[in-house]
């Protein structure tokens, strides 16, 4: 038996994988975590652009084109109105590495994480490959974070939070209100918050707020990506910004790691950021309509769910079996322990799916609900 680092031995393939491969050919995916949408077309032609025209056969700059820095600056200045110096932002080979050196460059040996349960799963993956400790921390009923259990979660040995809004697997959206506590608790605790802000564009009631905007201290970094921004999941591009200090450290993890982002992609992203963002409001729209759609179902068969408000996820609360049941119907449904062990209880349905799927799918879901009932 070869020997492993004892970091990679905590980690195994996330659980969702194993539904997917537990499911027939023909069922239908209520599982997977992307948009529906083809990336914008202004995107995709300055990718084309940028290879015909010689500019993506180098590697760029460590922390990408100074001309993708620039406007993911002036996006956040926009969106957060704070004011972001392109040198303080690296773009990524997605969220995911931006999650990474976030944790690589923040978290040491035995230093412990807070990571909502249910949450993305990378958090606590990413906080174990670290050499750290995961704390998770459970949510409300709603499903939105609470700043109370994040606060009383922190000890002598915390590293960081991690906080995500609009969240996956929930679909909660944090009010203005917690995302201020947020920012206080990372100043008054001299503590990092890593806020994953990756579903921003997708909200449905109420704005998106970050707590960078509030925060006094720079103890907040904000993970983004054009992947479920602008339908881009497969390019691999993301983004990280904070204070210099941090950036300069971050930028040791991905010099090493990963040179830079790909060079096709950063202009792709680029060309999203700038171009027009009708396509974007037509993704949100559309997920909304299918939300309700969702919802209404899962209501009629008397399945309790929280509202999600965001991202295009929702989580009800479900009977032992439930997941199982689904997929022997042929629904894929992701099991809400995947996420964390307070997820137990809970299945996690992705609905960026067609409206015809969608709608055959939930009459499956509710009679394998009635099965298991
Ligand atoms: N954060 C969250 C909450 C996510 O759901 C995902 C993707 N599922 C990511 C980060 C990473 O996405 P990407 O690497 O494609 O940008």
């Amino acid at each position: 038996m070869p020997k492993f680092s004892d970091r990679v031995e905590r980690v195994s393939i996330s659980g969702i994988r194993e539904v997917f491969e537990a499911a027939g050919e023909d069922a239908i995916n209520l599982g997977i975590g992307q948009p529906d949408f083809p990336t914008p077309e202004h995107a995709r032609a300055a990718a084309v652009d940028a290879i015909e025209d010689g500019l993506a056969d180098a590697y760029t700059e460590n922390k990408g084109i100074a001309s993708l820095r620039e406007a993911i600056a002036e996006k956040h200045r926009t969106d957060q109105g704070i004011d972001l110096d392109p040198a303080n932002v690296i773009a990524t080979a997605g969220g995911s590495e931006a999650l990474h050196i976030a944790l690589e460059a923040h978290v040491s040996a035995g230093e412990e994480v807070i990571v909502p349960d249910p949450g993305f799963v990378s958090y606590d993956a990413l906080t174990k490959l670290a050499g750290g400790e995961p704390v998770p921390v459970p949510l409300r009923d709603d499903l939105t974070l609470d700043p109370t259990a994040i606060e009383a979660a922190i000890t002598d040995d915390t590293a960081a939070f991690v906080v995500n809004s609009p969240g996956n697997p929930t679909g909660a959206v944090s009010a203005e209100s917690d995302v201020r506590e947020f920012a206080r608790i990372a100043d008054e605790h001299d503590v990092l918050c890593v806020s994953d802000e990756v579903y921003e564009y997708t909200v449905f009631e109420g704005n998106h707020h970050s707590p960078i905007e509030y925060a006094e201290s720079e103890n907040v970094v904000v993970v983004n990506s054009a992947s479920k921004l602008f339908s881009m999941t497969g390019w691999r591009l993301g983004w990280v910004y904070g204070s210099a200090e941090r950036v300069d450290r971050m930028l040791r993890v991905h010099q090493y790691a990963q040179a830079c982002a790909s060079a096709p992609a950063q202009y792709a992203a680029e060309a999203a950021l700038r171009g027009d963002r009708g396509v974007v409001e037509a993704m949100t729209d559309s997920f909304e309509r299918r939300r309700d759609i969702l919802l209404d179902g899962l209501a009629d068969a008397g399945i309790d769910c929280p509202t999600p408000k965001g991202a295009f996820y929702a989580m009800p609360r479900v009977p032992e079996g439930f997941v199982d049941e689904c997929l022997d119907r042929g629904v894929i449904v992701v099991p809400g322990e995947a996420f964390g062990e307070h997820g137990r209880g809970s299945a996690r349905i992705s609905y960026a799916t067609d409206e015809d799927d969608l709608r055959e799918a939930i009459s499956i879901m509710a009679n394998a609900y009635d099965a298991v009932q």
